[in-house]
């Protein structure tokens, strides 16, 4: 007896026997057959019934004979495997039965159940129609069994339309382009899912100009009225292949047709436009398609967004609403995403309102977008409020608030919130580790961070990025470990990048060495040697160990290679109104007010013993113009004007475009004692919360 019939004999034994707790009503009382009464006493088998069907009306349809049914209502469930059980001891299941069947594993891509089902049509006499055989072949298709496929197809007798489309989609969805191609060309006769099946196949398959080409077939040769999901299959082969003038031609296509109403047409045309560079024309088909749902702004909106014209996809997000169309949660994370890029906070808060407003789902991946918004916007306590009105925080949330903790100078609360994460059962990823590793960083934890580091392969089987080793390398150097440092660097699988480079380099000046920061600089002048902040760097460690000519070097290959310095700005927001602030600026309305109460400011500070950080020579330069007074840099000003314009005791907060430098970090801590305000600076690097004059950096950034 094999280990199947043997599993069957056990399965007719329990379904006949076993009376189950609902065995006690009417409708079973009367059920008894000399079987039954044998093996009333037969110990409970292990089947799925124990636990899948609580209440015995599996059994119940099976005791009646009701097998197609009771078949039925398992697939409908999922449970392929206990249907396949049934469908063993079933007597003459019904064509409806074997589809029901077949799609489920379809589904599941299920072969050995697939093949058993098969086994049983042939064994059992079954002739089968062609709904049942297009089943198979669409089983043996989605499994990827196409030897079993092919020999189904050749061996029915009556094949369909249908027969050849789903042998063709099949294939082409493999990638099997070629045998793909054969049987759409050896077809008798092609509907529109032939030929979007084989233009999609080329389009997935990155085969652009394939699927052009045979668009065109389809429209010259065959005269064929294209369908919306032809065209839109067609236009993401332009999109792909950045055509223009391609789009443009089945765009003239779609206008003929009338096919330009649909949504689905519109948003592949808006795609294509928009991925070929012309957002404007997009906007132009926008704004003239009539019946515009929540699925077209929001890929308007979207795409916006994409190329970086932030402005415009606000402002028609403030048209939507105006309009009355509900956004969904797609539009929502979208505009929030964009919000957390830009540090746009108060209309991050406002879109928060809104969606509280009309009740969105703490479920849904808004909520997510919207704690990374705060975070990225260094409003962790809005962020996490939102994170603990979540049911169940996906990993998304997780790794904003931790990375925000961390970004934040809370550096414990991100390790905190990260083994919260582990008891949870949610496995962190990659970029988790970021964020953990950067708060080991901020708060000094070497050992700990190293620990977490290892993890990350041994614990987590994840491979360590570049962004994990300039993380480590940031805490080593930062430690002055830079041996340990070194090795690493020498081991690591990949080649160092641009961030680890600095991070050393970081790492270097502030323990002065020399020697190993000409390495770092070296490798970073030959990653990129337009960038300033290398070369001041450099020259500041230089500057400090007193080698003055090498200095001078530095400056002069700066001249020579023509290093364009980026201007530093920052600006603050202050009733909804942003002022910037350049270097030395004098632009600002207020400027007079604005650089006397620096100038009152800066007696005040150094009654209480601030020195201005002279031994930085090449300071001024340092990622910001130079200029003569340390005073005039653009966060102090901003600072200042922020102190001015608000009542007393309101938090300024300030964003940089740059890293700010060591003395307006050193000015911002004595502001923030004299003038009894919380500062928030935000630079190109991190959050830094001034406040008591301390910095929650603990002045390392
Ligand atoms: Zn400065
Ligand atoms: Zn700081």
């Amino acid at each position: 007896m094999s280990v199947c019939q043997f599993h069957l004999q056990k399965l007719r034994k329990f379904i006949f026997s076993r009376p189950t707790s609902l065995h006690l009503n009417k409708t079973f009382a009367s059920f008894s057959s000399p079987q039954t009464q044998l093996n009333r006493k037969a110990p409970i088998q292990n089947f799925f019934f124990k636990s899948n069907d609580k209440d015995g009306f599996i059994i119940q349809l099976c005791r009646e004979n009701k097998f197609n049914e009771a078949i039925g209502i398992l697939c409908q469930r999922k449970h392929l495997r206990e249907a396949i059980e049934i469908l063993e001891i079933a007597d003459r299941p019904s064509a409806a039965t074997y589809s029901a069947l077949l799609q489920l594993c379809s589904q599941q891509r299920a072969l050995t159940e697939g093949k058993r089902v098969h086994g049983h049509i042939k064994h059992s006499g079954f002739v089968p129609g062609i709904l049942v055989s297009n089943r198979l072949l669409e089983m043996y298709c989605r499994c990827e069994s196409f030897l079993d496929a092919q020999n189904l197809f050749e061996e029915m007798g009556e094949r369909d339309l249908c027969s050849w489309n789903i042998m063709i989609s099949g294939h082409a969805k493999s990638r099997l382009l070629k045998e793909a191609r054969d049987l759409f060309d050896s077809m008798p006769e092609r509907d529109n899912f032939s030929w979007t099946a084989m233009i999609s196949g080329y389009v997935r398959d990155n085969k652009p100009k394939d699927a052009l080409e045979l668009y065109r077939v389809m429209q010259v040769h065959e005269n064929f009225k294209c369908n919306k999901f032809t065209v839109s299959t067609s236009l993401s082969a332009s999109a792909a292949i950045q055509s223009l003038s391609l789009g443009k031609e089945i765009h003239g296509h779609i206008m003929r047709t009338g096919l330009d109403s649909d949504a689905v047409v519109w948003s592949s045309l808006c795609d294509m436009y928009g991925k070929c560079g012309s957002i404007d024309e997009a906007r132009h088909i926008f704004d003239k398609t009539s019946d515009r749902d929540v699925v077209s702004w929001t890929a308007m909106i979207d795409r916006y967004f994409e190329v970086g014209r932030k402005e415009e996809g606000f402002a028609l997000f403030s048209d939507l609403l105006k309009s009355g169309i509900r956004p969904n949660e797609y539009t929502f994370s979208g505009v929030l995403n964009a919000c957390a890029d830009q540090t746009e906070e108060e209309l991050g808060k406002q879109v928060h309102g809104y969606m509280t407003r009309i009740g969105f789902d703490p479920f849904s991946f808004a909520a997510s977008a919207l704690v990374h918004m705060y975070s990225k916007c260094g409003n962790i306590e809005n962020a996490k409020k939102v994170f603990h009105g979540m049911p169940h925080p996906d990993l998304v949330s997780w790794t904003s608030l931790i990375n925000g903790h961390a970004q934040n100078g809370q550096p414990y609360d991100a390790l905190q919130l990260f083994e919260s994460l582990l008891k949870s059962g949610t496995e962190p990823d990659h970029v988790t580790f970021v964020g953990v590793l950067s708060a080991c960083t901020h708060a000094g934890l070497v050992e700990k961070g190293l620990e977490y580091f290892h993890s990350i392969k041994k614990k987590h089987r994840l491979t360590h990025t570049a962004d994990h080793y300039a993380c480590v390398i940031d805490l080593l150097s930062r430690s002055g470990r830079f041996k340990e440092a070194e090795d690493m660097i020498n081991q690591m699988p990949m080649k160092p990048d641009k961030f680890l480079w600095a991070s050393l380099l970081g790492g270097c000046r502030i323990h002065g060495n020399l020697e190993l920061a000409k390495r770092a600089a070296e490798a970073l002048f030959e990653i990129e040697p337009g960038n300033a902040a290398t070369y001041v760097t450099l020259a500041n460690i230089c500057a400090t160990a007193g080698k003055w000519d090498e200095v001078e070097k530095i400056r002069r290959s700066m001249d020579d290679r023509m290093v364009v310095k980026k201007p530093g700005l920052s600006w603050i927001e202050i009733k909804r109104k942003v002022h910037v602030f350049l270097v030395g600026d004098s632009s600002h309305p207020k400027s007079k007010e604005i650089h006397d109460f620096l100038g009152e400011l800066s007696k005040r500070m150094k009654e209480e013993g601030y020195v201005p950080h002279t031994v930085y020579v090449l300071h001024d330069v340092e990622e910001e113009q130079k200029e003569q007074n340390l005073s005039y840099h653009s966060e102090k000003l901003a600072v200042a004007f922020g102190i001015i314009a608000t009542p007393p005791g309101t938090p300024i907060k300030v964003f940089k475009n740059l890293r700010t430098c060591v003395d307006c970090h050193t000015a911002i801590k004595f502001i923030s004692k004299i003038a009894e305000r919380k500062i928030i600076v935000r630079d190109s690097h991190r959050f830094h919360y001034f406040e008591a004059g301390i910095c929650s950096c603990k002045d390392y950034w």
